[in-house]
């Protein structure tokens, strides 16, 4: 017996991907469902009439901008769930490895899911990568990416593993705060068995450092953690071995990837996978799109689709990726409001000129005065044809990058959306170049 078990009435608020797959399970289960999303402008339910809430990760819940029938629930004390709570009370058994921080969540989700599946597991993968938790199948293990909404928005967090990636500032319109950020993502670690962090981040090994069942994961030649990186190669302390040698590893390049691949590394070690096997693994791991992909190579410049870079810390990944490269850099769309200019000073040498759409125009234009010469281009594919323009007149190594630093609804569905686009126009690039 569980909650859900004595709630018939059940309200859906927000109806995407989440919403439409977790009303449709609820149904199958017996639940009289309905549904509401602020997008259709329908009116407001009384909330009286319901046991139990369920929210889509995206409905705001913090203090600071509560969505009114959650603010409602709450006053007449009807429960309010997450859709990974409504997996997890019709899934009890179910083995969950979280995997959260602010970038690399779904690289490290789908590379996990990639050497367990490769090595015989029962498993399942989900969340915020984009596949509902109610399409999966029945599975032993489940590897979720958690988004910090559906952290801060769930009542029964329990994984097996949990990993941390990385915090940096993010998402502060819905979290209120960096602090509130911070707490969201450390929820995963509080309701984990095995904790696994990264000991580069200072936030997280102020609170578990020193905790058991806490594994730590280091980008740098620091031998004080369990797995760490020295002269570009993997070492694990446990078992004082060279592990792999990245200058192997050609599909997830740069110290971000990297992590990535130290996290999937002791997870899966963990779980009792071999090095040779997780090893074996990774060469046949397919990198996902829109995450520093090489689109393509006209002369010497090289197309770079890092569509997935909607913050300022992911974009200095790809930066730092392309070093002794003369970049020519795509940015803007719709900003995160985050000082930029940290994360981009170590690549100003090789940064030549951004070119700037969407409608952070104004404010990159301001932030990179007397730093970077800027261009203002309205639109991707103008940003594109001027930077090819310049671009091809480079002798040595060039690339220009799509990197945005920011969210791409001002002018895009999505951040696919604006990768194959970008792809689509690189395309159109090489004919009419031809
Ligand atoms: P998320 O699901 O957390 O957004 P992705 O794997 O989709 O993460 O990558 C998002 C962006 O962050 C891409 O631009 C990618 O190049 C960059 N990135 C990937 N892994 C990391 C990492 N470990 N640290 C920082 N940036 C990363």
């Amino acid at each position: 017996m569980h909650i859900l078990s004595s709630s018939k009435n059940v309200l859906v608020i927000g109806y995407g991907i989440s919403g439409k797959a977790a009303s449709s399970f609820l149904k199958s289960k017996g639940h009289n469902v309905s549904v509401f999303d602020d997008k259709t402008l329908t009116e407001i339910p009384d909330v009286r009439a319901f046991d139990v809430v369920v929210k889509s990760p995206s409905v705001p819940v913090m203090g600071h901008n509560r969505h009114c029938i959650i603010k409602q629930a709450m006053a007449l004390k009807i429960p309010v769930l997450s859709t990974f709570d409504v997996f997890r009370l019709y899934n009890p058994e179910a083995k969950i490895i979280a995997v959260t921080g602010t970038n690399g969540k779904s690289t490290t989700t789908a590379l996990i899911y990639h050497i367990l599946k490769d090595t015989g597991f029962s498993v399942q993968i989900g969340g915020n990568i984009g596949i509902s938790y109610f399409d999966l199948q029945p599975a032993e293990w489940y590897v979720f990416e958690m988004s910090s909404y559906e952290l801060v928005s769930s009542n029964y967090l329990d994984f097996e593993v949990a990993c941390v990636l990385n915090i940096e500032p993010d998402h502060m319109e819905f979290h209120g705060s960096f602090e509130n950020y911070i707490e969201a993502k450390h929820l995963a670690l509080d309701n984990a068995k095995l904790r696994m962090v990264s000991a580069d981040d200072p936030f997280t090994m102020k609170r578990y450092g020193d905790l058991d069942n806490v594994i730590t994961v280091s980008t740098e030649c620091n031998y004080s953690s369990d797995v760490y990186i020295c002269e570009g190669t993997l070492r694990d302390k446990e078992s004082d071995r060279l592990i792999l040698d990245f200058a192997g590893i050609l599909n997830l390049r740069g110290k971000h990837n990297h992590q990535n691949i130290e996290f999937a590394y002791i997870v899966c070690k963990r779980l009792g996978v071999t090095s040779r096997e997780i090893l074996k693994s990774l060469h046949s791991f397919t990198p996902l799109p829109h995450r520093t992909n090489i689109v393509k190579k006209i002369g010497n410049v090289t197309f770079v689709n890092d569509s997935k870079a909607t913050n300022p810390p992911s974009a200095s990944k790809a930066l730092s990726t392309f070093i002794g490269y003369k970049i020519y850099w795509l940015v803007g769309g719709r900003s995160k409001k985050i000082d930029s200019i940290p994360y981009v000073k170590p690549y100003l040498a090789e940064i030549q000129k951004i070119y700037l759409f969407g409608e952070s125009m104004d404010e990159f234009e301001s932030a990179f005065q007397n730093i970077k010469e800027t261009v203002r281009c309205q639109t991707m594919l103008n940003a594109l044809n001027l930077a090819f323009k310049d671009a091809k007149k480079e002798v040595s190594l060039t690339v220009i990058l799509l990197s945005p630093m920011c969210a791409s609804f001002d002018q895009f569905d999505s951040f696919e959306h604006r990768g194959n686009e970008f792809v689509r126009f690189v395309e159109m690039l090489e004919q009419t170049d031809g």
